[in-house]
């Protein structure tokens, strides 16, 4: 009987070294296929673009010998086949589609990463107890639809109600059309999912560093201590009343001070948080009058705009919503105008598997690899998978220009490190 040998920590690492040409082809493929005249990457949810990549990377994964499958949101699955095929399985991925205009490796690192990962076990000789999935994520970036991880909550069937009417912002084509014409069937996603959380044994997610903490201390990678969970107002206002440039100080009911004496008290209640050691970020990221309305001579009698609030711990977020209510009562009090917040949208807190990140912790010191702690400030597809119950884990790569932008700046040398650790912790959790 043919005894199999398992590789140690550094055997893996040098075979991921060995797959840098396969990483440089993936990153070639998607600028090559994705370019956009105006500058950087754009690979819309559901675009010819955003399937063009699926196809192609699937036709590579099937030459490294994987098995390709795609389900019902139209996710690329590329499998190595374990040797229990009951087994749980080992899911890796991230998104593939891009911000308008973004970088190259935004999302796309953390699948290229999968396929390099995969490429380097079987160049080892290695079949897992259990099947290591790659998956292509469809539409994660929520600018374009509204809806967050689209692709990941639709195998979980986690969507919320309406989703797959949700319309994209530019073209207006609602999502359940886009799915369709990606070879999906947007039908059949809303009544089957694709796996139980259960059927996982856990999902890991390297992604590039959105801050640029990474850079600035020297290290090629981060280990994921949390993704924060978030609650947001995306169409909220301000109703004061209009009213002539003439009328006294006490008489107005002004929406842009109103709104304003708003933003100045998140951002105090943000560095009284910041002072205690509690993460959290506020963004109001859309502040505007109504152009119809108003004039330079007028008392500005509504505004409208959207609050988005992050933080590490549910009941950190809990702790958030209520001060912010408080405050918005305390301004409607005193300056006779109405909050008028809309819909409130809300995305679980993700948190990280402690043994992987731990194990993941002590590989790089193994191998020599300079890596510490850090949160993610923004979403991810992980953070699904987190509040579905899946043991999650991320690695992050240092990238000096922040991401969503083409100039995002990581290194094949960072890249391949950080794959290694995934990798190491894969051969030895699949003996
Ligand atoms: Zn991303």
């Amino acid at each position: 009987m043919k005894t199999i040998e398992f590789p140690s920590g550094k055997q893996a690492f040098d075979s991921v070294l060995r797959q840098r040409p396969l990483a440089e082809q993936l990153f070639n493929e998607l600028v090559e296929l994705s370019r956009d005249p105006e500058g950087g990457v754009t690979r819309a949810p559901y675009s010819p673009e955003e399937t063009r990549i699926h196809q192609r990377f699937g036709d590579i994964a099937e030459t490294l010998g994987l098995v390709v499958t795609r389900d019902a949101m139209a996710n690329t699955y590329m499998t190595l086949p374990g040797r229990d095929p009951a087994a749980k399985k080992i899911l890796i991925g991230s998104h593939l589609d891009s911000v308008k205009q973004g970088g190259n490796f935004d999302g796309a690192a953390g699948v290229v990463a999968g396929l390099v990962a995969c490429a380097a076990l079987k160049e080892l000789g290695i079949q897992p107890n259990c099947d290591i999935s790659v998956m292509g994520v469809r539409a994660e970036e929520s600018a374009w639809v509204g809806v967050s991880y689209i692709g990941s909550r639709g195998a979980l069937g986690l969507l919320p109600d309406g989703a797959f009417d949700a319309k994209r912002s530019d073209s207006g084509m609602a999502l359940a059309d886009g799915i369709r014409a990606a070879g999906g069937d947007p039908d059949a996603a809303a009544c089957k999912k694709t796996f139980e959380p259960s059927d996982l044994r856990c999902f890991l997610e390297l992604h590039i560093e959105q801050g640029p903490l990474l850079d600035r201390d020297g290290l090629p990678v981060g280990i994921g201590t949390g993704i924060p969970g978030n609650f947001r107002f995306p169409e909220a206002r301000v109703l004061g009343e209009y009213g002539h440039v003439g009328l006294l100080k006490d008489w107005r009911r002004d929406a842009v001070t109103a709104a304003s004496e708003f933003v100045v008290a998140m951002d105090a209640l943000w560095a009284e948080w910041e002072s205690a050691g509690k993460p959290m970020a506020c963004t109001i990221g859309e502040f505007t009058t109504n152009p119809e309305l108003h004039a330079m001579t007028k008392v500005p009698g509504e505004l409208r705009f959207t609050l988005d609030v992050r933080a590490y711990s549910s009941a950190h977020l809990q702790e958030l919503e209520t001060r912010t209510l408080a405050i918005i009562r305390s301004i409607e009090e005193r300056r006779g105008v109405r909050f008028e917040l809309g819909k409130t949208a809300r995305a679980a807190v993700g948190e990280m598997a402690p043994e992987i990140s731990g194990r993941f912790e002590a590989i790089a010191r193994e191998l020599a690899i300079p890596a510490r702690r850090i949160g993610s400030p923004a979403s991810h597809d992980a953070a699904a998978f987190a509040a579905a119950g899946v043991p999650t884990a991320m690695l992050f790569v240092s990238n000096a220009n922040g991401s969503h932008n083409p100039a995002e700046a990581m290194t094949i040398d960072d890249f391949l490190q950080a794959t290694a650790i995934m990798t190491a912790w894969l051969a030895e959790t699949t003996r």
